[in-house]
């Protein structure tokens, strides 16, 4: 029921354009229990997780973070990149306030994909940055699409979102595709010697709000 005692218009879970709601289960992980979904995108087949914390259909304000995989930061430990990290600290965020979703989306390399992305690492290697590099393979800055993360959060029935991430581009991404972004939550990072390059770059050439935590400052980060 709604202030006035009228009662509340939850839309119901909407059927997608695009996306199929595939199959669910628990998922039981070393940061907590999340219900998985797997959506499958019947354009290309890309099958993408969403891992959802308590009760969030017809919600406001929903914690969401919009990951993009990372083979290299997540499997392997690269340490080129933080995308682990912010995965990790995304997870506990949502399993320590019991609400939330981490939409995690197959588009790895910003969506240049695996062998590319080692490509841009090989041009790197040489001198390049980030953004060099990708324009030199004959990709724009960011193939990344927002379209996916909107269907799946209306899919999903969440009706408002608070967005952990310091890219402004996604808060634009996400209200182009029709989802409200209540307010960002910034998502804060450790830099190292071999990703303190990848960060400043993508603070400076991205527009990214990087909020860059040193040393023991872990314990603030919640
Ligand atoms: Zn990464």
């Amino acid at each position: 029921m709604s202030k006035d005692g009228t009662p509340k218009v939850v839309p119901a879970k909407k059927p997608g354009r695009f996306l199929v709601r595939y199959s669910e289960a628990d998922l039981p992980t070393a940061r907590g229990v999340f219900h998985a979904i797997v959506f499958r995108d019947r354009r290309d087949g890309a099958e993408h997780v969403a891992l959802v914390v308590g009760q969030v259909e017809g919600g406001e304000a929903v914690p969401v973070r919009i990951h993009s995989e990372c083979l290299t930061g997540e499997v392997f430990g690269s340490l080129k990149c933080d995308c682990r990290q912010q995965l990790e600290r995304a997870m506990e965020m949502m399993s320590q306030s019991q609400r939330g979703v981490i939409l995690y989306l197959r588009q790895e390399g910003r969506g240049i994909g695996l062998g590319n992305k080692i490509k841009a690492y090989a041009l790197q290697a040489k001198g390049m940055d980030t953004y060099e590099a990708n324009r030199e393979l004959g990709f724009p800055d960011d193939l990344r699409r927002y379209d996916v993360a909107a269907e799946m959060l209306r899919m999903l029935g969440v009706l408002s979102v608070d967005l952990v991430t310091n890219n402004p581009l996604k808060i634009a991404g996400l209200v182009d595709e029709g989802i409200p972004v209540h307010r960002r939550i910034p998502a804060r990072t450790n830099p190292n010697p071999h990703n303190a390059d990848y960060l400043k770059t993508k603070r400076e050439r991205s527009g990214h709000l990087i909020e860059i935590v040193q040393g023991d400052d872990e314990s603030k980060a919640s």
